[in-house]
């Protein structure tokens, strides 16, 4: 243990941020034999309860999909989630509230043996705590807020609220939405508000969730209901406006009951008890570069996205995937962690597919958004094109699912 006075300067890679997309770094790269230490401003989260009682399931849940499946699985951190606590849905529903249009997805389409897991984020982080605690080369300090950095020719040197220094060839910044290490770099952002808060909860249905999401778009914006692991209770994302979120919010239970069976319509299975809420505000963010010498941006530090599609995790995953890859090769032929040629391939490669998808979810958003008439009239249409051909919805399902 080195004392607060000196600098910790025996690393490879410094990550700010144990969330997701920090975990799984530091453990792709522990295995690499890199020498990682993560710093988190948060005291180490407790080992998820067994319950099930309604108030016991996170409010916070990510629709993981295959891919991202699979490279969890690569690090051995999937295998650490009891199969029990996933919710593994085969079809999804989605249709517009103002029309008639609808489309549905079933895995079977594709030959798929499932579309995705419902997982809830505290599950993810526990799995990927488990791997990091048995990779010798990773350390994960905790209560150890980024405070400040300042540039020198060994890499940055971070200061944190503890009075704890470290300094490392490349410093990662997987601190989340508001990252701070984006902010005290000055990154610039390409970012806006969609004046939209997302109330997160759980709520029991009276039939089952059929191991089914659904998604209804309302004027306001999305709301999904998303299965978890018992067969009854499901995640709510209900995304709206910031006038109409606060009086909802606000609701009592019973009130809340009402409000959401009549937003879900008759399409949907019928809510029969309500859990424990949230709310989160709505934004898009995205850095107009993910690094700068000897630093690099991953998952919701690079770039936040609404949570429509339910991507964020996922396109989270893929960074950290890419950029362990491409410092991986970069060992292997005797480069530098910071070279510049290995930070420029991860951020070519994330970069094209993060704006793509960003892009799609903001075409999304301002269509469904839309009460004009021919607007609605146009996306309906959409929904039943589409439904009807089972080469575009097979498309559309593989994009979804890579
Ligand atoms: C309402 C809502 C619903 C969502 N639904 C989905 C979904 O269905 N599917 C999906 O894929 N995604 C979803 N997302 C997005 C998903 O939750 C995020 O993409 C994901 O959590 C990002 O992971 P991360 O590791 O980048 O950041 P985070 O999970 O935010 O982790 C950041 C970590 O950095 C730490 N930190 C922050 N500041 C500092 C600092 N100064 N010093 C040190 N440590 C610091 C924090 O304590 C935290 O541990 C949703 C998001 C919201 C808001």
């Amino acid at each position: 243990m080195i004392s607060a006075s000196e600098v910790q300067s025996n690393l490879d890679v410094l990550i700010v941020g144990a969330g997701v997309a920090g975990l799984s770094l530091a453990t792709a790269l522990g295995r690499e034999g890199f020498k990682i230490v993560v710093i988190d401003g948060a005291p180490r989260p407790e080992r998820p309860s067994e319950a099930r009682n309604m108030a016991d399931w996170d409010l916070r849940v990510s629709a993981l999909t295959p891919a991202s499946i699979s490279f969890l699985t690569k690090l051995g951190a999937w295998q650490n989630i009891p199969a029990n606590r996933t919710g593994r849905y085969h079809r999804m529903q989605v249709w517009d509230a103002q029309g008639t249009g609808s489309i549905g997805f079933d895995a079977e389409e594709i030959q798929a043996p499932f579309l995705g897991h419902i997982v809830e984020n505290r599950l993810t982080l526990q799995a990927l705590l488990d791997c990091v605690d048995h990779c010798s080369g990773v350390e994960v300090m905790w209560g150890q807020g980024l405070e400040s950095m300042i540039h020198t020719n060994a890499g940055w040197k971070i200061e944190c609220s503890s009075g704890q220094r470290y300094c490392a060839p490349l410093t990662v910044g997987a601190d989340g939405a508001r990252s701070r290490v984006r902010e005290l770099i000055a990154m610039p952002t390409r970012q806006w508000s969609y004046h939209q808060n997302a109330i997160v909860g759980t709520v029991a249905l009276q039939s089952g969730h059929l191991n089914t999401c659904w998604q209804v778009f309302l004027d306001s914006g999305p709301l999904a209901l998303l299965p978890l692991a018992d067969p009854e209770k499901v995640a709510i994302v209900w995304s709206l406006d910031e006038a109409e979120h606060d009086h909802i919010a606000a609701l009592p239970d019973h009130a809340f009951l009402h409000a959401l069976n009549r937003a879900l319509g008759q399409d949907a299975p019928v809510v029969a008890g309500i859990g424990p809420r949230a709310s989160f505000p709505l934004q898009q963010v995205h850095a107009v570069d993910y690094i700068d010498q000897g630093l690099v941006l991953v998952a919701d530090a690079a770039h936040s996205i609404h949570p429509l599609a339910g991507q964020g995790i996922n396109l989270g995953l893929s960074d950290v995937r890419v950029l362990a890859s491409e410092l991986a090769s970069g060992k292997a032929h005797g480069l530098l962690v910071s070279d510049p040629v290995l930070l420029k391939r991860y951020q070519r490669q994330r970069k094209a597919e993060n704006l793509a998808m960003m892009a799609a979810m903001e075409a999304f958003k301002r269509c469904f958004g839309s009460q004009n008439p021919l607007a609605v009239l146009a996306r309906n249409v959409g929904f039943n094109v589409v439904d009807q051909q089972s080469w575009m919805k097979r498309w559309f399902m593989e994009q979804a699912l890579s």
